[in-house]
């Protein structure tokens, strides 16, 4: 093939593409989906599933009282002021609706839980795969949606004269062609965080930290649009995240966060370093600064009592099953076998279930479960667990710049025309930090709006 002809062409088939994707074409245009690796999905389906939203049925369901106005207050506050206000407007705005329109796409949610960055419980968790092959399916079923694998987008076409993005350069294996766009081109490609060469430029001294996002995530869609004059945000927040398991491996592991459930979090000498209700981004760079990048979560069995099954972030079952959470009667036993002075960590439970009982201040500054959420409590029923974590570039967070339409602008706030982001390709939202389930809640109601967007703009 040497051309192919559509309305909209979105790039990159995980979340956001799907969503853009399916939006655009409910408008009865032509729509080209192209993923450049052989199975579509990209991080999305190696995600925890969690989604970000308020106001739901399920959190009613549940009694937590939750507000548009507290879940901005939140992301504000988690991004450290430094997010772009108008995508936090619009996600805070449009949220529920991209919560329904997954609903009516067939998607199911668990039970509601508080994590990172959250004041309240607003994780909704999702089976991700189970996501995708939902949105697969649904797009297959429109005869104006074509979904093509193996297809590499690698440069975007502007027309000479008003600067109209128009087409995309594509390859497949040796043979390239253009994917032509009457109205728009929408990147949807993810994040870079396999790409060691702009982790080490974007984000020096993460170098330490693991990779473990989508396999084809090597930031093409960034480059593409950065090439034709295209702002950048957050980049200087791209972070590990904290509770990966140092032999963890992409698309097998989740981060475990039982410090939100109550644990501590130790180092290779058994002391606590840091407020382990932080954000875990924030956890993340705190860990990289420990001897080896090596953190423990500490627990005991009241915390263990509060595994959430089938939820990756609380699942501490599973990771017994997968032989990965160390367990003993004692601290002491507990110690020996994580390579820690026993006396230490025991000194270390001691004093802090010592600062829980008597109310006293944390040195660390501790004094919620997760964020603002949750009140602490002393580990001291037996058998005690240890997880070995470390810090993980899952997701970069960071990227092109983008009004609340979608619409990608350039260094100088002008907006390119033709060209829509979605998903992790797009900065400005998170800021500094982030807040679980905002990401796959980004790419919903975003790729809602740059589909609807790219579909409706006429050359
Ligand atoms: C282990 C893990 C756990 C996570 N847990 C959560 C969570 O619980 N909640 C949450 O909100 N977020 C989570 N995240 C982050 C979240 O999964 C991602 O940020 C989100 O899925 C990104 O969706 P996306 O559609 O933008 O990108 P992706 O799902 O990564 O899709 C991008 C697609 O574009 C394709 N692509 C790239 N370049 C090209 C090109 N040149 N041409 C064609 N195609 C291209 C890629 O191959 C990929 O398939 C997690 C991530 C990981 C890795």
């Amino acid at each position: 093939m040497e051309e192919l002809q559509s309305a909209v062409v979105v790039v990159g088939a995980g979340l956001a593409g799907f969503v853009a994707a399916l939006t655009a074409a409910e408008q009865g245009i032509e729509v080209l989906l192209c993923e450049k690796q052989d199975e579509v999905g990209g991080s999305t389906v190696m995600s925890g599933g969690s989604f970000c939203f308020t106001g739901t049925d399920l959190q009613a369901a549940q009694g937590i009282e939750d507000s548009p106005e507290l879940l901005r207050e939140d992301l504000i506050q988690v991004g450290q002021h430094r997010n772009d206000l108008r995508l936090v407007d619009r996600y805070v705005r449009d949220n529920l609706a991209a919560y329904h329109w997954l609903r009516e796409h067939g998607i199911e949610f668990g039970q509601v839980q508080a994590a990172s960055g959250q004041s309240v419980p607003r994780s909704h968790p999702s089976n991700p795969r189970r996501v995708i092959d939902l949105l697969h399916a649904a797009a297959r079923q429109v005869p104006n949606l074509t979904v093509v694998t193996g297809v590499t987008a690698d440069r975007l076409v502007q027309d000479h004269e008003t600067g109209r993005v128009v087409a995309v350069r594509a390859h497949e294996g040796d043979q390239e062609f253009f994917l032509r766009a009457e109205r728009g081109v929408v990147l949807t490609s993810g994040g870079f965080c396999q790409n060691k060469e702009m982790i080490a430029a974007f984000a020096p001294g993460k170098e330490r930290a693991l990779r473990l996002g989508g396999l084809g995530n090597y930031g093409d869609g960034l480059r593409m649009a950065w090439q034709l004059g295209a702002g950048l945000r957050d980049m200087p927040y791209v972070k590990g995240t904290f509770g990966n398991h140092p032999q963890a491996q992409s698309g097998h592991h989740t981060a475990c966060m039982a410090v939100y459930k109550g644990a501590i979090a130790v180092n290779k000498q058994g002391r606590r370093f840091v407020d382990e209700s932080l954000d875990y981004k924030l956890l993340g760079d705190a860990c990289l600064e420990q001897e080896d990048a090596l953190g423990f979560q500490i627990f005991d069995e009241a915390v263990m009592r509060q595994s959430v099954p089938g939820y990756p972030m609380f699942d501490f079952h599973r990771r017994i099953t997968e032989g990965r959470l160390i367990t003993a009667p004692s601290l002491e036993e507990l110690a020996g076998k994580i390579g820690i002075d026993p006396g230490r960590l025991k000194k270390t439970v001691e004093s802090y279930n010592e600062m829980v009982r008597e109310g006293l201040d944390d040195p660390l500054g501790r004094k919620h479960l997760t964020h603002r959420f949750g009140s602490l409590a002393t580990l001291e029923e037996p058998p005690f667990y240890a997880y070995p974590s470390t810090s993980a570039i899952i997701a970069t967070y960071a990227g092109i710049t983008v009004d609340e339409d979608a619409r990608v602008l350039d260094i100088f706030g002008d907006s390119i025309p033709g060209l829509y982001a979605a998903g992790e390709v797009m900065g400005g939202f998170h800021g500094a930090a982030y807040m679980t389930g905002t990401s796959l809640g980004k790419a919903t109601v975003f790729g809602r709006i740059a589909g609807r967007g790219a579909a409706r703009a006429i050359a």
